[in-house]
């Protein structure tokens, strides 16, 4: 496992990072999710991603129980949650300073944690003044609740925003965004962020590297039982990723991109997998797995970046006909 530092600061994470989001505490319990995480643990990951609102956080309690029976090293791992979304109350929603601290106390409290290494804004919250956000970001690195904050899905102009804001008052501006990015998805990391990985040093951990695992080729013919959208409870996810035109067209290019895969000996995931490592703007790539033979394959995708060669990027390319474009430039 290779490790890179995260953004422009002094902590490394490895570049294929452990997901939960449905897998642990929808798909698995503790043993489940202990033989997944063990695997990931014993293969070199070091970052484990969470939020308080997987599973309803179901999936930080399990994974607090994992941690426990696991014994490992605290200082070996760096740990994340993410809050936004705690409850259904007026103040369960959103980037307050009551949200952010109350949330943040319950999250460390279902991990059995003192502490998480990252903590994320999951969403940005466009009803709380960005300065009340960035005091309680402050606020919780200050009690020791966290090393580092992040954002999750800001745009640029939002990260540059809090940054400003805490420039200006001598407080520690956000420095890990956490986007969305495969072959689907590709204009903030690739594009629209471009000019804060050196302003503000920034870093990503990115999401979904399989789109939910269309880049796994197996939605071409239906949806298989036990698969992410089979889940009853996810149906609007379903609705919105897999049922939509959108969607439709995803099913549709991952056959054509599953060809490029069998010919150059890798399998689909790992393809996708590794075109993101490829990105050196890409910190950690989060994977998500629900079966042990999955993050397997997947954490090949490590050794497939360097047959990621011209060719083959541009026969992606070709069929993905979707690569940002930046500003025209009129003068030419
Ligand atoms: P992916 O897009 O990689 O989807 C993972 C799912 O695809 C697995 O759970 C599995 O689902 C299926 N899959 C994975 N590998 C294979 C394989 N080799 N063959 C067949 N199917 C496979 O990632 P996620 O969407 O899970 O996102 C990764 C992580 O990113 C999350 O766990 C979470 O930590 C984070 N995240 C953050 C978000 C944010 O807003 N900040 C949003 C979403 C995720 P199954 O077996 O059920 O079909």
């Amino acid at each position: 496992m290779e490790y890179r530092f995260l953004g422009k600061s002094g902590l490394k994470i490895s570049e294929l990072s452990f997901g939960t989001w449905i897998t642990v505490g929808d798909q698995t319990d503790v043993e489940g999710a202990f033989q997944l995480m063990k695997q990931a643990f014993d293969s070199g990951i070091n970052f484990f991603d969470n939020a308080e609102v997987y599973s309803k956080g179901n999936s930080e309690i399990i994974m607090g129980k994992v941690l426990k029976k696991a014994g490992w090293k605290r200082s070996d791992l760096v740990i994340s949650t993410k809050i936004f979304w705690g409850g259904e109350g007026p103040n369960d929603r959103g980037l307050s300073r009551k949200r952010i601290i109350e949330g943040t106390y319950a999250s460390l409290k279902r991990m059995q944690q003192d502490y998480v290494d990252l903590i994320f804004c999951h969403r940005p919250d466009i009803h709380t003044p960005v300065e009340e956000t960035v005091r309680a970001m402050n606020q919780i690195i200050s009690q020791g609740m966290a090393f580092y904050w992040g954002t999750s899905e800001w745009s640029a102009a939002q990260i540059k925003e809090a940054c400003h804001v805490a420039r200006a008052n001598n407080l520690i501006p956000p420095l890990m965004e956490q986007p969305e990015y495969n072959f689907f998805r590709r204009q903030r990391v690739e594009m629209e962020y471009l000019p804060l990985y050196e302003e503000t040093g920034l870093g990503t951990t990115t999401w979904s590297p399989l789109a939910s695992g269309i880049l796994s080729n197996k939605y071409v013919e239906g949806i298989p039982e036990g698969s992410r959208f089979s889940l009853k409870q996810y149906k609007w996810l379903r609705d919105k990723r897999l049922d939509s035109p959108e969607g439709k067209e995803k099913v549709l290019k991952a056959a054509k991109l599953k060809k490029i895969a069998d010919q150059a000996g890798l399998t689909l995931p790992q393809l996708a997998i590794a075109w993101c490592l490829k990105n050196p703007h890409v910190s950690s790539v989060i994977l998500g797995a629900s079966k042990p033979c999955q993050l397997k394959e997947n954490l090949k995708a490590r050794e497939a970046v360097p047959l990621l060669d011209d060719t083959i990027i541009s026969k992606i390319e070709e069929i993905l006909a979707n690569k940002p474009e930046g500003e025209k430039d009129w003068r030419i």
